[in-house]
C-alpha cells in the first residue's frame, strides 16, 4: 500500500518521479594523529586544499550568477570568506601543530566546532550559517582527500532527489528540469539550499526526518509542497491520479499566474479575502507572490519540533516579527502551539496515550504546559508592534477553555507592560473551530472572541470520528460530508449574528470546487497553502454570490458527500 510521509514545504509545487537517494561522500569520522616530524607536511596539505576549494568556490559561484541571480551567487561568496577566515584557519593550525592531528581531523573538528558553537546561538539566523560552515568543510575535506566535488548528477530526468541535507553547492548543479522535487530529512528552511531551491523553483519539502528512510531508491514518488505531503509507490488508481493531477499542474501554473495582483472579489462585487497559510516565516514571501492578502494560519509548532529543547522566547520573537514585518500592514494570524496528537516532541514528557488525537493536544496541552504556553505569548506579544498580528488557539472545544487561554494572555501582556516592552494596543483574538463541540456551541464562543477559523482537517475527523491519517477511512474524511457542511453553515451564522468575522484554514478552503458552496455560506476568508491561491482567485473571481447562496439551498438537500460533489462539480 502507499505510504504517506509529512514534511514542511519549502518550494511550493507537486513532483512526481522515481526517487534518487543521495549518500553523504564524507570519510568517516575517525582521529587520525601524526607524529611531530610531519607537522610540516600536513600544514601544506591543509594549505594547497584551501586553495584548491577556493577555486572550486569561485566556479560554482559564478555558476550560481548564471542560474539563480546574483544575489544567490552572494552565498558563496560568504563562504569563499568563511574558507578564509584567519580564525578558521589559525584554529585548524592549532590542531595540526598543538594536538598533532593529522590536516582531515584537524579541518573537520575546526569547522564542526565553528558550526556547533554558530546553532548554540538559538537564531534561526545563525543555524542557517552553520550550514555554510559544514559545506565550507565539506569542500575542504574533499579537496584534501582528493575526491572530486559530489556532483548529484546521477539522475534521469524524472527524478525525485531524496537526501539527507543538500549543500547548497549540490542545490546549485541541480536542473530543474530533470530533478521534479526534493524531499530533505533535515534542512531548515531559512537555509542557504532552501533559498537557492526556491530561487530554482524546485518544488521542496524538508524535514521529514527518519521517515525519509521509507523511500528506495528507484519508488515512484509524489511530492505535494502544497500541503507538505509525500506519496510513496501509489497503487494503479492513485498513480493515475496523481499522474493527472502533475500534468494540470503544470499546464495551470501558466495560465493563474496572470491572476496575481487582481483581488478576490465575485462578479457582483462581494469581498472575498484570500490568505496564506504558512509554517515558518520565510513562507510568508511565498504567500506574497502568490498574491496573498495576508497570512490566515501561520503553524507554528515547525519552530518546536524536530529539536532537543523548546526555542527561547527570543528566538521565537525572531520569527514572528519576521513573518509580521514581511506581510505588513497585511494581517498575520498566528495560531498558539499545536502538537500532541500526530505531532510529538521530545523534551515534553507527554504521557503516551492509547488514542493521541483525543488526548493532551494542542489548547489542552498549553494549559497544562504554562511555562511554554507563556513563552510563546511573550514572543508573540513583544512581536505585535512590528506587524497586524491576530493570535489563534487551537482545538478549542469548551468555552473555559477560552476564558483561561485568554486570561493567561491577559496576563503575560501585563507583565510585559510592566516590564517595560510595548505591546500593539488592540490584537484580535480567534478561536479555531476544530471540533463539533465548538461548532455547535459557535452562538456562545462568538461572543468572546473577535473570529472564527475553521479548522476542517480536523473537524471533519471529529465529527466522523475517522482519524484523518487512517488509509481505510477515506469516505469518512470528506469534508463535503453533510453532517460537517452543517457544522460549517451553522458556525458562520453565529459568527456573523455576532458580528465577527469566520474564515477557513484547514485544506477545504483550498478546494476549488467546495469554494462557491462556502462563499454561498457566507464565509469571509479562505487561507490555504499559498500555491493554491491563484486558482482559488480564479473561482472566486468567476463566481456570483448570489446564485452561490441558492447552491448552498440546493445542497443542503443532498444526503451524501457524493451526491454533494457531483452536483458541485457540474455547477463548476
Ligand atoms: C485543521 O485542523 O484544519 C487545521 C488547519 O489545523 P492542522 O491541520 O494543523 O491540524
Ligand atoms: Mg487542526
Amino acid at each position: 500500500m502507499a505510504q504517506r510521509l509529512k514534511g514542511i514545504p519549502v518550494m511550493p509545487g507537486l513532483g512526481l518521479g522515481y526517487a534518487v537517494i543521495l549518500k553523504s561522500t564524507l570519510p568517516p569520522e575517525i582521529d587520525e594523529r601524526i607524529l611531530p616530524g610531519d607537522v610540516g607536511e600536513e600544514l601544506k596539505k591543509f594549505q594547497d586544499a584551501v586553495n584548491q576549494a577556493c577555486r572550486s568556490l569561485e566556479q560554482i559561484r559564478d555558476e550560481a550568477a548564471k542560474k539563480a541571480g546574483d544575489q544567490e551567487a552572494a552565498i558563496f561568496e560568504a563562504q569563499l570568506l568563511m574558507l578564509q577566515d584567519p580564525s578558521l584557519l589559525d584554529l585548524v593550525e592549532q590542531k595540526i601543530r598543538r594536538d598533532l592531528f593529522g590536516a582531515i581531523s584537524a579541518s573537520r573538528q575546526a569547522c564542526e566546532e565553528n558550526a556547533a558553537m554558530l546553532s548554540s546561538l538559538e537564531d534561526p539566523y545563525f543555524a542557517a550559517r552553520a550550514r555554510d560552515v559544514l559545506d565550507v568543510r565539506d569542500h575542504l575535506l574533499r579537496c584534501l582527500m582528493g575526491t572530486p566535488l559530489q556532483k548529484p548528477g546521477d539522475y534521469s530526468d524524472r527524478s525525485v532527489l531524496v537526501a539527507d541535507d543538500l549543500a547548497p553547492s549540490d542545490v546549485i548543479s541541480l536542473d530543474p528540469e530533470k530533478v521534479r522535487a526534493v524531499v530533505l530529512a533535515q534542512g531548515g528552511t531559512t537555509s542557504h539550499a532552501a533559498i537557492l531551491l526556491k530561487a530554482i523553483g524546485i518544488p521542496t519539502l524538508m524535514g521529514i526526518g527518519v521517515g525519509l528512510e521509507r523511500i528506495g531508491s528507484g519508488d515512484l514518488v509524489f511530492v505535494d509542497a502544497n500541503i507538505g505531503e509525500v506519496t510513496i509507490n501509489p497503487d494503479d488508481q492513485t498513480e493515475m491520479e496523481l499522474k493527472a493531477r502533475f500534468r494540470a499542474f503544470k499546464e495551470e501554473k501558466q495560465v493563474l499566474a496572470a491572476l496575481k495582483d487582481l483581488p478576490g472579489e465575485t462578479l457582483d462585487g462581494i469581498k472575498v479575502e484570500l490568505l496564506g497559510n504558512i509554517g515558518s516565516a520565510e513562507e510568508a514571501k511565498f504567500a506574497l507572490d502568490a498574491g496573498a492578502e495576508g497570512i490566515g494560519l501561520f503553524r507554528t509548532e515547525f519552530l518546536f519540533i524536530n529539536r532537543q529543547a523548546a526555542p527561547s522566547e527570543d528566538a521565537q520573537l525572531a520569527v514572528y516579527k519576521q513573518a509580521l514585518s514581511a506581510m505588513a500592514p497585511h494581517p498575520v494570524t498566528i495560531r498558539t502551539l499545536d502538537v500532541g496528537g500526530d505531532k510529538p516532541i521530545p523534551y515534553l514528557t507527554l504521557v503516551e496515550e492509547i488514542n493521541p488525537f483525543l488526548g493532551v493536544r494542542a489548547i489542552r496541552l498549553c494549559l497544562q504546559e504554562q511555562a511554554l504556553f507563556r513563552t510563546q505569548l511573550r514572543a508573540l506579544l513583544r512581536a505585535s508592534v512590528y506587524g497586524n498580528l491576530q493570535i489563534m488557539f487551537p482545538m478549542i472545544a469548551v468555552i473555559e477553555e477560552l476564558r483561561q487561554a485568554k486570561e493567561i494572555l491577559h496576563s503575560v501582556k501585563e507583565e510585559l507592560r510592566a516590564e517595560g516592552f510595548k505591546v500593539a494596543e488592540a490584537i484580535p483574538v480567534g478561536v479555531m473551530i476544530e471540533t463539533p463541540a465548538a461548532a455547535v456551541s459557535a452562538h456562545f464562543l462568538a461572543q468572546e472572541c473577535d473570529f472564527f477559523s475553521i479548522g476542517t482537517n480536523d473537524l471533519v475527523q471529529y465529527t466522523n470520528a475517522a482519524d484523518r491519517g487512517s488509509q481505510a477511512l477515506t469516505y469518512l474524511q470528506d469534508p463535503l460530508s453533510p453532517s460537517v457542511l452543517r457544522l460549517i453553515g451553522q458556525t458562520i451564522t453565529q459568527g456573523h449574528k455576532h458580528g465577527i468575522k469566520v474564515g477557513m484554514c484547514g485544506e477545504m478552503a483550498g478546494i476549488p470546487e467546495a469554494i462557491p458552496l462556502l462563499v454561498g455560506m457566507g464565509m469571509d476568508e479562505f487561507s490555504m497553502a499559498p500555491a493554491l491561491l491563484p486558482k482559488a482567485k480564479s473561482v472566486v473571481r468567476n463566481l456570483d454570490a448570489k446564485k452561490a447562496a441558492l447552491l448552498w439551498q440546493e445542497v443542503k438537500q443532498l444526503k451524501t458527500a457524493q451526491e454533494i460533489r457531483d452536483y458541485l462539480q457540474a455547477s463548476l
